[in-house]
């Protein structure tokens, strides 16, 4: 039965949507400001978890009933669920986590598999009760459970913090908006957060003080002035500490806390301090054109081996569950010290990385307690297909405790993912390569979301989206992984990948992609303004930067340019599709009582789509100057004039990015220009164009900063398996093939 025939009304509150849902006669009316309740069987965190959400939903007065049968709201787990209800809920893939929520005979009752099963049918409850204003809901009985073990996303806490950026989004928070943020991870059911540390660390570190964010150097614009002053920036962790707090708070509500920092790169601010550590170049290869590794540290020394072992135990300390390393998939060379010379100076590149990954590892599994979890991202680099017994080599070689928490995504039509679940085990297995926010953050926080908004001869680049996470997630359930986890380094405007997450690892085949969009976007925005946000999520375009100048290097991850006649074609119908979103945005925008929630969302995907239409028109004039110089006209007027207008358009998008984001001008602290904005120099590209015609006037900035894309550089080899990923089948995701659980 579809949910919307049970739930009716209230089916857009639930996300994920439960398992099961059978509507029954006659409705409970629940009083708003008290409820009488009984529990039997939770442990005292738990309680505690259920009055803080009773009264977070509105219930000022919280009463505890003799018995079951008093109660408006019964709970139990354990030996006090009747026997044919824990036996229904023993079929479930994870009992423990599942639960039965029956809502009749004038209230609720809710009976978990375990705790953490019973919270989640109370999550269910509150869920529904938030959608109905006089306390009304029909009664129902709901038998649900998640589909994989460990439902993961991954926020940022810090990103290349000191090396390519300082902070921006979510490495902004404080305390109280990471409560808020795992407050809606445990009401969408979400049981894990991987909390990427990346760069300088965002806690106190006393024995290695130099390595922590504290009084970082950074230009922001000031609107006030129209100019870059330089403020100091100090993590909020540092300022007003928070995490151990957060951590202990997510553990209540069943969400284990994981750091997800680098294995041997951009591990705190050490290289950095300490720029000996580093990894070594020869002469040779610094003739060949290699530029000194900045992040990835020379693990034959003894000081960075001390360091390092001092990290995790640090990190451990401030009571995360577990460390996932990632290994850096950039090398190109290897430390050529004498030390590591000797040890590794027969490996390629990459294998003797992969030694000092299993080595470090090792090292790290020997110091950490047994219960903390040990995980690595590891082996990312090309080849993408690789040899099964390249993988078993590896994985022979790798301490048996340490999970992993990337495998292939969609690559070789998904036979390279069935290959490791086949080499490491489904158990072992708890993420992909599931980046479609990832890629929208690493674009300048451009919103590319689905490839939908791509032209049919384009959509061949499009990968690493939404939909494309959505089938990873139905692949690794589908084949028994332990787990999914959800790359979210966006929040903002990017609600759609956590949304997705919690969706397909609680409950992977309720809904298809086209479905779970429509869903999502009304349980995000409501009934009316959830159609136009579906509807702008699916026509909004997303254009690089780069994409709009012939005379900049290509975008591994969106490499075409948009000049010439089917290009200018292509951003003057981008030009339509943006009106109409903004005009959808400004609807919602306008809708009096929105949630703060609903108007961050708004607001963030409203300065995108602006964003979006400066660089759509700055690329329409530019076309159009093109082609009239082209065809030769020398009206050299009408040239400046549509000069003036492509410009004007570009330092738009300039203004928005700086007047809304804090961390937009290039850094250059590692010795090269590290950005992730491109307009300043498609800029300065654009007046070296116009000079050539038009002169002095358009005199081009010599001292413009010509930066590497911060995520652009180790990323070559899309350009060549971009277009077959956008063309694989997601084989590990369809039902019933064997070996799959049914
Ligand atoms: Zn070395």
């Amino acid at each position: 039965m579809a949910m919307s025939d049970a739930l009716g009304r209230y089916a857009y509150s639930l996300l994920p949507v439960p398992q099961r849902a059978v509507r029954a006669e006659g409705e409970v009316v629940f009083r708003r400001d008290s409820i009488t309740v009984y529990i039997e069987g939770l442990s005292a965190a738990e309680s505690g978890v259920v009055r803080s959400e009773l009264r977070e939903a509105g219930f000022e007065r919280l009463r505890t009933a003799p018995g079951r049968t008093e109660a408006d709201l019964a709970i139990a787990v354990g030996e006090s669920v009747p026997r044919i209800d824990r036996e229904r809920l023993n079929e479930l893939a994870h009992p423990e986590q599942s639960y039965r929520l029956t809502i009749g005979d004038g209230g609720a009752t809710i009976y978990g598999g375990g705790g953490i099963g019973a919270l989640y049918g109370l999550v269910t409850l509150l869920s529904l009760l938030r959608e109905s204003p006089d306390g009304a809901l029909p009664a129902v009985d709901i038998v649900d459970g998640p589909d994989a073990r460990k439902r993961i996303v991954s926020p940022t806490l810090t990103w290349y913090a000191g090396f390519a950026r300082a902070g921006f989004g979510t490495q902004l928070w404080e305390g109280p908006r990471w409560k808020a943020f795992i407050d809606w991870c445990f009401r969408h059911k979400i049981n894990a957060l991987n909390l990427v540390m990346y760069g300088f660390w965002p806690f106190e570190f006393p024995e290695y003080p130099e390595t922590v964010l504290r009084d970082l150097k950074v230009h922001t614009w000031s609107k006030e002035i129209g100019d870059w002053i330089e403020v100091s920036f100090t993590h909020p962790n540092l300022r007003k500490p928070f995490l151990e707090e957060i951590i202990r708070y997510a553990n209540d509500r069943g969400i284990d806390m994981y750091a997800y920092i680098g294995l041997n790169s951009y591990s705190g601010g050490y290289p950095v301090a300490h720029p000996e550590s580093r990894g070594q170049l020869s002469r040779e290869l610094l003739d060949q054109g290699h530029v000194n590794n900045y992040d990835s540290l020379c693990a034959s020394r003894k000081d960075v081996r001390d360091y390092l072992i001092a990290s995790v135990k640090r990190i451990e300390q401030l009571g995360f569950n577990g460390l996932v390393f990632e290994e850096s998939e950039e090398v190109q060379w290897f430390c050529q010290c004498e030390a590591c010379k000797e040890k590794y100076g027969h490996l390629p590149p990459n294998d003797a990385k992969h030694s000092v990954s299993v080595d470090l590892l090792w090292a790290y599994e020997e110091v950490l307690r047994p219960e903390t979890m040990i995980a690595v991202r590891w082996l990312r680099e090309p080849p993408i297909v690789k040899d099964r017994a390249v993988l078993e080599t590896w994985r022979d070689k790798l301490p048996e405790r340490v999970k992993l928490f990337w495998a292939p995504g969609l690559e070789d039509d998904d036979r390279e993912f069935l290959k490791w679940v086949e080499v490491f085990g489904p158990e072992r297995i708890w993420s992909r390569n599931c980046e479609g926010s990832g890629f929208a953050a690493s674009l300048g926080r451009i919103p590319y979301i689905i490839p939908d908004t791509f032209p049919e001869s384009l959509k061949n680049y499009a990968f690493q989206h939404l939909w494309n996470d959505i089938s990873q997630f139905q692949g690794a359930v589908n084949t028994g992984c332990e787990g999914i986890n959800g790359y979210g380094f966006e929040w903002y405007g990017h609600e759609l990948f956590f949304m997705a997450a919690a969706q397909y690892g609680w409950n992977a085949w309720a809904q298809t992609q086209g479905e779970f969009l429509a869903h999502a976007a009304r349980h995000l925005f409501g009934e009316a303004n959830g159609a136009r946000y579906e509807r702008l999520i699916r026509t909004l375009p997303c254009i690089h930067e780069t994409q709009i100048c012939d005379t900049l290097p290509s975008f591994p991850f969106m490499p075409n340019k948009y000049i010439g006649d089917e290009g200018r074609r292509y951003l003057e119908d981008c030009e339509m599709a943006a009106e109409s979103a903004l005009a959808d945005l400004e609807a919602i925008l306008a809708t009096p009582g929105l949630s703060a929630l609903q108007r961050e969302s708004a607001e963030a995907t409203r300065i995108m789509a602006l964003r979006m239409r400066e660089v759509i028109r700055a690329g329409i004039f530019f076309n159009r100057y093109l082609d009239e110089r082209d065809q030769g006209r020398n009206d050299a007027e009408r040239l400046e004039r549509l000069a003036d207008c492509a410009l004007y358009h570009a330092e738009e998008d300039y203004r928005l990015i700086k007047e809304h984001y804090f961390d937009t001008k290039e850094h250059c602290w590692t010795g090269v220009a590290i950005g992730e904005y491109y307009i300043p120099q498609v800029i300065n590209e654009y007046k070296k164009t116009f000079a050539e015609r038009l002169g002095e006037r358009y005199k081009p900035n010599e001292d413009a900063a010509y930066i590497v894309g911060g995520e652009s550089l180790p990323w070559e080899w899309l350009l060549e398996w971009g277009p077959k990923i956008a063309r694989a089948k997601p084989h590990a995701a369809i039902r019933g093939r064997e070996g799959a659980k049914a």
